[in-house]
């Protein structure tokens, strides 16, 4: 069990692991303050948005959808086939390029203000347990006290919410991996008949309230890879929740509050050493050490420093968002040679991602010649044998599709049916003749043009190798 860990403990261990090796609980206070407030509006608003995207739907299409199964996925409700998967990584580059600037700039932001696991963690599962269980004096009390009815009420109800929200976030998380629609065809056709979904659905569950109930701050401390490239990626002007330690500590270094004292007079910095700005800490740091890979920015020490400086009478911000250099030689903020250089990649990618999005059609069509087939001659025409494969990466069906050959002229003959019908997110594949007067062809190996058409609308062109004989006219 906690309590505020000892000066230079930081440096053996982190802070939920004890001098046994055993799990340290950390029990932040709770957070109170003007950053604590705009995270909460940013949060509950993200949390809308994941909770929302997946059964949102534009033109059919499900605003955010990552079926990996089906190798589907859908952004903004553009929809990625794996024929688009160039554009996929892209836009994974452009993402973890974008984290990566804002590293060099702003230090782990991300964590504090955008990562769901922190959104979670802190704004719905930590605000649950300080409705049930009190602060964090109260917890730590209700955690050492005997097993009685208070404590097992008070448990059951936390761990009952904890499944249930568990289970919530799971349902979420499937209509991202399966899409919406066919999550709400499995919970009305009910679990009997879905019986590996709800399998699926029971593990997922186990594995959020695991983390929830149990692994929590760990998650970051320990499990998230982003957490550690903070080492490369920050730099001494990079902002960071940081502790002003030239004001804090001054030349006598920090001291308690003593009635009646000139702090400024015996050097003390204005620092009180109330150790509050640790207690709030969700990951149990003291951010005095200076930054840590455990800080997740959650700016919660920054609120409970100011209301402790308010309080004393003396300025606010001696814990706040500065980089190290504006700490120690008085720096103003400056956009750094490296900022630039990640700014200019991130812009380039941009730029190429959203060509390429409005470049792409909704339709994609290969037309290959039918291997170990060169041509035929039928009556005064030659013939070559094609197979064809159509994609509708769009939701809405094509009733009408038929081929047109744009050039040179000549025949398009499919086997089947000539004008057939494409469902909305399907392909189908097929094989047609083609059939040229040889006085229309260049050479034995002709560049020819296909239109694919629904109706009178042209909705892709694709080009071949039409094959003839060497001396054919
Ligand atoms: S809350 Fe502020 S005054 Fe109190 S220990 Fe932390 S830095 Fe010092
Ligand atoms: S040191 Fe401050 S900002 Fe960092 S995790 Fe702890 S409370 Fe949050």
């Amino acid at each position: 069990m906690t309590d505020i860990h000892e000066d230079d403990e930081f440096r053996d261990r982190i802070a939920t692991i004890n001098q046994e090796g055993k799990r340290q609980w950390i029990y932040p206070k709770k957070p109170a303050g003007k950053f604590y407030k705009y995270r909460q509006k940013v949060s509950y608003f993200l949390l809308l948005f994941l909770i929302v995207s997946p059964f949102v739907k534009i033109n059919g299409n499900q605003f955010l959808m990552f079926n990996v199964l089906e190798r589907k996925f859908s952004i903004f409700s553009f929809p990625f086939w794996p024929q688009d998967f160039h554009l996929f990584v892209i836009s994974m580059i452009i993402g973890v390029v974008f984290v990566a600037l804002f590293t060099v700039v702003f230090g782990r932001i991300f964590c504090g203000w955008i990562c769901p696991q922190t959104i979670f963690m802190e704004m719905v599962f930590r605000r649950i347990e300080y409705w049930i269980e009190g602060d964090r004096n109260a917890q730590i009390k209700l955690d050492k006290q005997e097993w009685n009815t208070e404590k097992i009420k008070k448990k059951t109800f936390k761990w009952f919410l904890f499944f249930i929200i568990s289970f919530g976030i799971a349902n979420v998380f499937l209509a991202y991996l399966t899409g919406s629609e066919k999550l709400l065809e499995m919970v009305t056709e009910g679990p009997v008949n879905n019986e590996g979904t709800l399998i699926a659905l029971l593990i997922f569950t186990g594995v959020f309230y695991f983390i929830y109930i149990w692994f929590r701050e760990q998650v970051c401390i320990i499990a998230c890879p982003y957490g550690r490239l903070q080492g490369v990626l920050l730099d001494n002007k990079s902002i960071i929740v940081a502790y002003d330690h030239e004001r804090g500590e001054k030349e006598a270094g920090r001291g308690k509050l003593i009635k009646n004292e000139d702090r400024a007079e015996v050097g003390k910095g204005d620092c009180i050493d109330c150790k509050l700005c640790i207690a709030v800490c969700p990951t149990g740091i003291d951010i005095r050490n200076g930054t840590q890979l455990e800080c997740i920015n959650c700016t919660a020490c920054i609120d409970e420093c100011n209301t402790v400086m308010n309080k004393v009478g003396l300025p606010e911000g001696l814990i706040r968002y500065a980089s190290e250099d504006e700490i120690t030689k008085k720096e103003k903020f400056v956009f750094t040679a490296r900022m630039k250089g990640y700014a200019a990649v991130l812009f380039i990618l941009t730029g190429i991602f959203i060509g390429m999005l409005f470049l792409r059609n909704d339709v994609e069509a290969t037309v290959l010649r039918l291997p170990g087939q060169l041509y035929e001659h039928k009556g005064n025409k030659i013939s070559n044998v094609f197979t064809y494969k159509i994609i509708n990466k769009t939701a809405k069906d094509f009733n009408s599709v038929h081929f047109v050959l744009e050039n040179p002229e000549g025949d398009i003959k499919p086997v089947g049916k000539p004008v057939f019908k494409i469902k909305g997110e399907s392909i189908v594949q097929g094989t047609l003749f083609i059939e040229i007067d040889p006085v229309l062809l260049k050479s034995d190996k002709t560049k020819i043009t296909l239109g694919v058409y629904d109706g009178n609308k042209r909705i892709e062109t694709e080009t071949t190798n039409f094959l003839a004989p060497r001396n054919f006219n």
